[in-house]
């Protein structure tokens, strides 16, 4: 097997920041916009009533990162790439001032087998490097030297993940099949377990471990 460097992204990846976000706006203004009105990175878009510096006013409120629920399985199954040897890394572009808050009410709270020597705050993660990163965002995939699993999200739903060799997961299960077929990509030559099968089509597979050998 080989031990990977995993990346993981924070917000939308390991945890619901855009739930969280979008039901305290609604809550403070008397809004009501749904979830699945954020068709953007942008969420200011869908707040087209209120000004910039107040959509993203809750990020800097200390309590509101209380409100952030962990996504399901996320914590299960980077406990289980742990403890299979691989290395993981939390890669997150976080504002500075919202890092303490953001970590004692989510990271640490939620993925307490994670430490602070496993944070990278990083802007460009492209820089950053390991064998694969799982991320919300295309644009902290698109040009990076990892293999790229996209997180589907409401923004990103309309991003064609295949056509710029990423391959996009649903959920933690899915993300743990990839980790899996990658880090036995060698024994399986090929011939994926129907586990696998079900979260990408074998081209997209074999694309996606092309780029990491
Ligand atoms: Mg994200």
């Amino acid at each position: 097997m080989r031990k990977l460097r995993i990346l993981v992204d924070m917000d939308d990846t390991v945890e619901y920041l855009l739930y969280a976000w979008v039901d305290r706006l609604n809550e403070k203004h008397d809004l009501s916009v749904q979830y699945s009105d954020i068709q953007e990175w942008d969420i200011s878009v869908a707040f087209p009533t209120l000004t910039r510096e107040q959509v993203f006013a809750p990020l800097f409120e200390d309590d509101f990162w209380e409100t952030v629920k962990p996504m399901p399985d996320a914590a299960e199954v980077l406990k289980w790439a742990i403890d299979e040897g691989h290395e993981v890394y939390i890669v997150t572009a976080s504002a500075y001032q919202t890092i303490k808050s953001k970590m004692e009410n989510v990271l640490f709270k939620h993925f307490p087998f994670i430490s602070w020597e496993n944070v990278f705050i990083a802007q460009n993660k492209q820089m950053i490097r390991g064998d694969i990163l799982i991320d919300d965002a295309p644009h902290n995939l698109e040009g990076g030297d990892y293999a790229k699993l996209l997180m589907t999200a409401s923004h990103n739903q309309t991003y064609d993940a295949s056509a710029n060799g990423m391959t996009r997961v649903y959920n933690w299960y899915d993300v743990k099949a990839c980790i899996f077929a990658i880090a036995h990509a060698d024994k399986l030559k090929g011939s994926w377990p129907s586990e696998i099968e079900h979260v990408v089509s074998r081209i997209q597979l074999q694309n996606m471990l092309g780029g990491t050998h």
